[in-house]
């Protein structure tokens, strides 16, 4: 198995009162350990691959000619789950400190802090069903804010995630249940990198 699951990086209890520990347990031990158990499944038949960074095999997946079709979407979703979730837990990490070049960037690139967690957040309680809401650098350097189904990843479109936050219904139904826009509200709370 070429790919393990790396424990949280901080506890479970970490980011309460904002995203509870029952569901950050259930989140990382179960939902991404599936993930990490389905994606190694799905690379079993690709020893090519088995030692090729997630992140680049995401990057170059459509334009290799040697995996059959329905093995792509297994390792775009799968794969895509794994390196989404990790992403996610770094983000959220009490331990981050606010970035200042990324600030800088956003007020560039959406006139404010405050005006670039509006339209994330739009995009995010607008987005349909199962997904993630993304801020990504493109190949130019633009920062641009989007979503993508399922566990589609930026890196197939070249793109570089910076932000990103979890739309699946497990993210936050323990605590939310429907109220998708109160879980989006709490969850800039835990975002110390643009934090004023
Ligand atoms: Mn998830």
């Amino acid at each position: 198995m070429p790919h393990t699951l790396a424990p949280l990086p901080y506890s479970y209890e970490a980011l309460e009162s904002f995203i509870d520990q029952e569901t950050m347990k259930i989140h990382h031990d179960k939902h991404h350990q599936t993930y990490c158990d389905k994606f190694n499944t799905a690379l079993a038949k690709y020893p090519q691959y088995a030692e090729m960074e997630p992140v680049e095999l995401l990057t170059k997946l459509e334009s290799l000619t040697d995996i059959e079709a329905k093995d792509k979407t297994a390792i775009k979703n799968h794969g895509g789950g794994f390196v989404n979730h990790s992403l996610f837990w770094q983000m959220m990490d009490p331990k981050n400190t606010k970035d200042e070049k990324l600030i800088a960037e956003i007020i560039t690139a959406f006139g404010s802090v405050d005006e670039f967690k509006k339209k994330f957040s739009e995009i995010a309680v607008n987005h349909f069903a199962s997904g993630w809401a993304w801020l990504v650098r493109d190949q130019e350097g633009k920062l641009q804010i989007y979503s993508l189904p399922n566990q589609d990843t930026p890196y197939a479109k070249g793109h570089t995630p910076i932000l990103t936050l979890d739309l699946w219904e497990h993210a936050y139904y323990l605590k939310y249940q429907n109220k998708r826009a109160d879980y989006i509200a709490n969850w800039w709370q835990v975002i110390k990198l643009i934090q004023g």
